[in-house]
């Protein structure tokens, strides 16, 4: 899946609005986009990612060598640099803890726990300059970007809103033809999906024009993408809770027993890549803790598998 990268003319120096990741093609993909609309790398003087996934974050620190510009991240996802791109071996431990407590087979782990390994080869990890917060704005003297904290998809992501220009740019938080994922792992926070549904929500009344997403077109009617995506998560549970009418099961074992890629057609999960399979246990788990928030779902230790159990 490419990755959309925006830079934002100004009369105080571009804004760059994520990178993509840090390999050759994308570089020259990005030398081209910029010469075919007439602007220039070096006139770039910020760098602001939406989160730190290697897709969007990767790049950065090349085109900060390029042309000398400021890295700005939510300070949430800028602690996460270190731990996960470059001493990662902590994060592969707790990886592994967290899918065999929720019962991935001891022959599937090291495939399972190394699945995302490969991205790091694609991360030249740099330090911000700049540390976000909610509420913060960044102006180019052309346009003016109120950060919006929206954590979910990443606890420290955000979206930039341009009020009086009336659109927004979403990162993953809000895309018009995929689900963004929402999983838990060792850096997703305990509730991310409850994380994410708050910030749909936070986003739901902006009176916006357009919306530039991370990935896939530009698009409108904010609210009724939001609405979709709302209704995709109570599918995903009530799918869950009819997983777990025959007895007792880990987030493996639900995790078998859902579709997944619906947009692709849905697909078994035996059927999904490594990549994928983990996203989808780590998608489970996320409805698995928002049920339980809920009080629809209990939770028993069995053995050192965490097995789950319908309350309705
Ligand atoms: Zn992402
Ligand atoms: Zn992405």
């Amino acid at each position: 899946m490419y990755t959309n990268v925006y830079i934002i003319e100004g009369g105080d120096g571009h804004i760059m609005v994520d990178s993509g990741w840090d390999s050759q093609e994308s570089l020259w993909a990005l030398q081209e986009g910029v010469k075919g609309a007439n602007l220039k790398l070096r006139d770039i003087t910020k760098v602001i990612i939406t989160h730190i996934h290697p897709d969007h974050y990767g790049l950065s620190s090349k085109i900060k060598q390029i042309c000398g510009a400021q890295v700005a991240i939510h300070r949430i996802d800028a602690g996460f640099i270190l731990p996960r791109y470059k001493d990662f071996a902590d994060l592969v431990k707790r990886t592994e803890e967290l899918l065999r407590q929720n019962g991935v087979p001891n022959n599937e782990l090291p495939q399972l726990k190394e699945a995302s390994l490969w991205m790091n080869k694609y991360v030249s990890p740099v330090a911000p300059e700049i540390m976000l917060e909610d509420g913060n704005t960044i102006s180019n003297d052309s346009f003016e970007f109120e950060v919006l904290w929206t954590p979910g998809h990443s606890p420290g992501h955000i979206c930039l809103y341009e009020r009086d220009k009336r659109f927004i740019l979403t990162g993953d938080h809000v895309l018009y033809d995929t689900f963004p994922h929402v999983g838990i792992n060792p850096q997703s926070g305990d509730n991310p999906l409850g994380d994410y549904i708050s910030s749909l929500k936070k986003l739901e009344r902006l009176n916006v024009h357009f919306i530039l997403p991370g990935h896939g077109p530009v698009f409108n009617a904010l609210g009724l993408r939001i609405e979709k995506i709302l209704q995709h998560h109570e599918d995903r549970k009530r799918a869950i809770m009819q997983s777990l009418r025959n007895g007792l099961k880990t987030a493996y074992e639900i995790a078998h027993q859902i579709r997944w890629m619906l947009e692709e057609g849905g697909i078994a999960f035996q059927d999904l890549a490594i990549w994928d399979r983990r996203m989808a246990i780590a998608e489970t788990l996320a409805h698995l803790k928002l049920l339980t928030e809920e009080d629809r779902v209990g939770n028993v230790d069995m053995d050192g598998a965490s097995l789950y159990l319908s309350k309705d």
